[in-house]
C-alpha cells in the first residue's frame, strides 16, 4: 500500500514526498489507519521503524479535518522521555505539517522557560514535551490542556524506566476524559501492559519487527583488544576505513569526554554528548555531527537515547553496555528504515561476560575480528567494571526521575553485584 492509499491529504502527501519517502514502513501501514479511525492504540515499535511519522501523519490529518474556532489551545500532547526526543519529534511534526496551518512547540528542560512561555501564549496546536518541564509550566499556569484531543506517550518503556509514570499520571489527570490516546513502546512488557490498561480505552494493538529482527540487518563485529589499547584501535579503524560519521558509546560521561579529547588530538573531529553538557552544547554537537562537521560523537546510553540521525553508517561500542538489551538499542541507531549499517564492539577481558549476555539475547555469536598488533595480552586478568558513579552522580534536587533503574542489571566479568546501575542523569525537565 502507498501513502496516497492511506487516506492522507494532498498537503501531507506533499510533505512526505519532500522528505523523499515513497513507501510507508510497516508501523506506518499498521498504525495510520487505526489512528485515522479514532481508536486508542498500543504500538510496539522502537526508534528507527518510522514510528514518529506513524503517529504524526494521521494526527495532522485528523486535526486538519476538525478545524476549531476561538482561542488557540494545544490539541495534541506528545510526551517523550528525553529532551532530544522531544526536539526531534517536534522537528518531524514541523516537517510533515509544513503545508498545513498548524503549529507546534517542543518544551523541555535545560533551557530558559521564557521563550517557551512566550510561544505558549502565542498559541500552539501540537505540544511535544518532557514530563518535568511540562509540570513546571502547568504549575505556573502557562499552559491550558483542556483542549487536548489526542495524547501520545512516546517511548513509554523508557518513561517507565526513568521513573516518569507518576508525573505522567499527574499530567493525564488534567486532560479531558474524552480523547484519543496512543502509546508507543519498544516492547509490550507486563508493566507496559498494566500501564496501557490504565491510560488506554479499548486499544487496538500493532506490533512490528522485534528488536532482534532490526539487529539482523546490521553488520556486527567484535574486536578483542586490551582496555588500555581501545583508543588506539579505534583511531586506527576510523582512519583505515575512512569512517566519517561514527556514534561511539562509552560507559561513563568521563569516558566520553576523555575519548573525544583523544580522538581530537589524533586529528579526528569529535565531541562528547552526555547529561553534564548544557542543552546548547548537546544540540550544537548533534547538529555538527549531522552536518559532518564532526566525525565522531561519543555518547553515554541515556544521552544517545532517541537520537535521530538519518543514515548513520557506524556505531561503535567502545565499552559494552551493562544491560544486554541496551546493545540492541545502541546498534539500532544504524540501519534505520531499511538501510544497512555497521556496529563494532571493542571488547576487553573484563567484558567477556557482557558479550556472552548479548550473544545469548541475539541467539547467535557475533563475528570476531583480530587486528594484527592489537592482540590481547593473555596475562591480563579480568577486573570488575567501573561504572563511573563518582564522575557521573546525579545532582541533588536536580533532574526528575532519578533512581529509576528498573531493568535487571547485567553482571559480568566479575563486576560487583549492583555496580551496574543505569545512571539517571537524563532529565524529564
Ligand atoms: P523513527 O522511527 O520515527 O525515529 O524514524 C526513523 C527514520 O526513518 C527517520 O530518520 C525518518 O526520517 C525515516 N523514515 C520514516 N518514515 C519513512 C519512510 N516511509 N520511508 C523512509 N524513511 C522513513
Amino acid at each position: 500500500m502507498s501513502f496516497p492509499q492511506l487516506g492522507l491529504s494532498a498537503e501531507i502527501l506533499r510533505a512526505v514526498a519532500d522528505q523523499g519517502y515513497d513507501t510507508p514502513t510497516p508501523i506506518q501501514l499498521q498504525a495510520i489507519p487505526v489512528i485515522l479511525a479514532g481508536h486508542d492504540l498500543m504500538a510496539a515499535a522502537q526508534t528507527g521503524t518510522g514510528k514518529t511519522a506513524g503517529f504524526t501523519l494521521p494526527i495532522l490529518q485528523l486535526l486538519s479535518e476538525r478545524p476549531v474556532t476561538g482561542k488557540r489551545k494545544p490539541r495534541v500532547l506528545v510526551l517523550t522521555p528525553t529532551r532530544e526526543l522531544a526536539a526531534q519529534v517536534e522537528e518531524s511534526v514541523k516537517s510533515y505539517g509544513c503545508h498545513l496551518p498548524l503549529n507546534s512547540l517542543a518544551i523541555f528542560g535545560g533551557v530558559s522557560l521564557v521563550p517557551q512561555v512566550r510561544a505558549l501564549k502565542a498559541g500552539v496546536d501540537i505540544l511535544v514535551a518532557t514530563p518535568g518541564r511540562l509540570l513546571d509550566h502547568l504549575g505556573q499556569r502557562n499552559v491550558d490542556l483542556s483542549g487536548i484531543e489526542i495524547l501520545v506517550l512516546d517511548e513509554a518503556d523508557r518513561m517507565l524506566d526513568m521513573g516518569f509514570i507518576p508525573d505522567i499520571r499527574r499530567i493525564v489527570a488534567l486532560l479531558p476524559k474524552q480523547k484519543q490516546t496512543l502509546m508507543f513502546s519498544a516492547t509490550f512488557s507486563d508493566e507496559i501492559r498494566q500501564l496501557a490498561a490504565g491510560f488506554l480505552d479499548k486499544p487496538q494493538r500493532v506490533e512490528v519487527a522485534s528488536r532482534n529482527a532490526t539487529a539482523d540487518r546490521i553488520e556486527q563485529r567484535v574486536y578483542h583488544v586490551d582496555k588500555a589499547r581501545k583508543r588506539d584501535l579505534l583511531i586506527q579503524l576510523i582512519k583505515e576505513h575512512n569512517w566519517h560519521q561514527v556514534l561511539v558509546f562509552t560507559r561513563t560521561k568521563h569516558g566520553a569526554n576523555a575519548l573525544a579529547e583523544k580522538l581530537e588530538s589524533a586529528g579526528i573531529r569529535s565531541a562528547a554528548i552526555h547529561g553534564n553538557k548544557s542543552q546548547g552544547a548537546r544540540t550544537r554537537a548533534l547538529a555538527d555531527f549531522k552536518s559532518l562537521k564532526l566525525n565522531v560523537l561519543a555518547a553515554t546510553d541515556i544521552a544517545a537515547r532517541g537520537l535521530d540521525i538519518d543514515q548513520l553508517p557506524h556505531v561503535v561500542n567502545f565499552d559494552l553496555p551493562n544491560v544486554a538489551e541496551d546493545y540492541v538499542h545502541r546498534i539500532g541507531r544504524t540501519a534505520r528504515a531499511g538501510l544497512s549499517g555497521s556496529a563494532v564492539s571493542l571488547v576487553c577481558v573484563d567484558e567477556h561476560g557482557l558479550l556472552r549476555d548479548i550473544e545469548r539475547l541475539l541467539k547467535r555469536e557475533i563475528e570476531t575480528v583480530q587486528v594484527p598488533g592489537f592482540e590481547p595480552d593473555p596475562s591480563i586478568r579480568a577486573e570488575p567494571i567501573e561504572n563511573g558513579r563518582r564522575s557521573g552522580g546525579h545532582r541533588p534536587g536536580g533532574d526528575r526521575g532519578n533512581g529509576a533503574a528498573r531493568k535487571p542489571q547485567g553482571r559480568a566479568g566479575g563486576a560487583k553485584p549492583g555496580a551496574a546501575k543505569r545512571q539517571p542523569m537524563r532529565s524529564g525537565r
